[in-house]
């Protein structure tokens, strides 16, 4: 998996050209840079958008976590946040639960406001994935 710093204009995939920004988030490579604990509900939000805003690599391969080496995942989600959109990995929800990455708090703010917004984004519960 790619390393891109959090924030980063630089996305994985690119984008096009248009009334929206895109960030790269969560795209950890081999090392988890940004511990902490996320609430309950920032997770659930965290999985509503990775089931409902998928987005796809156009890679049919899986890409493994570099560090357990033991997860395997691909493709990417958007959480929208205004005229921005944050692009993560759909791996983030792993790093989240068994590595102990905590998202930007932009991030975390975005995805509890749209859940506050969007009412097609439900809670689901950790492990249906
Ligand atoms: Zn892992």
């Amino acid at each position: 998996m790619a390393y891109i710093p959090d924030l980063s204009p630089e996305t994985y995939n690119k984008y096009e050209d248009n009334a929206y920004t895109y960030l790269a988030v969560g795209w950890l490579g081999g090392e988890v840079r940004g511990k902490g604990d996320t609430a309950p509900e920032i997770l659930y939000a965290l999985l509503g958008a990775k089931k409902n805003n998928k987005l796809s690599d156009g890679w049919f391969g899986n890409h493994t976590c570099e560090i357990c080496n033991t997860y395997d995942d691909h493709d990417e989600f958007f959480v929208p946040d205004g005229s921005t959109m944050y692009i993560l990995p759909n791996m983030v929800s792993h790093y989240i639960q068994s590595h102990g990455y905590r998202l930007p708090e932009v991030v975390e703010r975005a995805l509890l406001n749209g859940e506050k917004q969007d009412q097609s984004v439900k809670p689901v519960v950790a492990g249906t994935y």
